[in-house]
């Protein structure tokens, strides 16, 4: 019988990712965008959303979004980071209640706490899991695309969780308003792997669950990168700053 990792190494030869490295220079017109690195998702025992248990992937992708964050901001390059919030009455569908505002759910993990008193950065709460529908107002203006006109930038680094949900639903809507030229001057979206993660409910536990679906988190977070490059993303494994 195959085990599960014979299935996710038979997957990543069927439909591989090619991971490219980053070089960001001083004079970089690049962004970084963190999506949902809140307590909800990410610390252990944080509500109905937050694992279980440590879990490898995201303690990574926390320690990458806050170590990427500090770079950008010891640079003084802008720093965009959306907070999925939701008002108690307010379900989102179809998941259980989670990151209820005024909650700790709702807050930047411990690691990203600072960004809250840092210039470079802009936080955004939203209410739904397209961070890029999250930031439309009621006017019809867009919150992400004047932050990226403000700033006039070129290249946005998309960090966060979760890889194939949030992730992925706003880099592919950021793809399509760049392709219809609504959002200038922004050229590259560029997903970072070990930046993002997503969340782990492995067949046999999701089986017990009534309407859960399998969501092994390997699988599905390489899929979600696989997706991001199909959409036109770059995905890249390394970053570095020069100097
Ligand atoms: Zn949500």
């Amino acid at each position: 019988m195959a085990t599960d990792e014979t299935i996710f190494d038979h997957l990543k030869k069927e439909i591989p990712v090619d991971e490219e490295s980053l070089l960001l220079k001083p004079d970089s017109s690049v962004g970084l965008v963190i999506v949902d690195v809140v307590n909800g998702f990410c610390t252990v025992g944080s509500g109905n959303m937050a694992p279980t248990k440590p879990n490898e992937q995201i303690s990574k992708m926390v320690e990458e979004s806050a170590r990427l964050a500090r770079e950008f901001c010891d640079r003084n390059w802008p720093v965009f980071a959306f907070l999925d919030s939701h008002l108690p009455d307010v379900p989102e569908i179809p998941y259980p209640p989670h990151c209820i505002i005024g909650t700790q759910e709702a807050e930047l993990v411990p690691a990203l706490q600072w960004l809250e008193k840092e210039s470079c950065a802009t936080l955004m709460r939203k209410d739904c899991i397209n961070g890029f529908v999250g930031s439309m107002e009621k006017d019809g203006s867009n919150k992400f695309v004047d932050w990226v006109k403000e700033k006039q930038i070129e290249v946005i680094v998309v960090v966060g969780i979760c890889t194939d949900i949030c992730v992925f639903d706003f880099v592919a809507t950021v793809l399509s308003a760049r392709n219809h030229s609504v959002i200038p001057p922004l050229e590259d979206v560029i997903v970072y792997s070990r930046g993002c993660a997503t969340y782990d409910l492995p067949l046999h536990v999701a089986k017990d669950i009534k309407g859960a679906q399998a969501h092994p988190q390997e699988m599905m977070h390489h899929v979600g990168l696989y997706m991001a490059k199909g959409r036109g993303a770059k995905v890249v494994s390394q970053i570095s700053f020069d100097p």
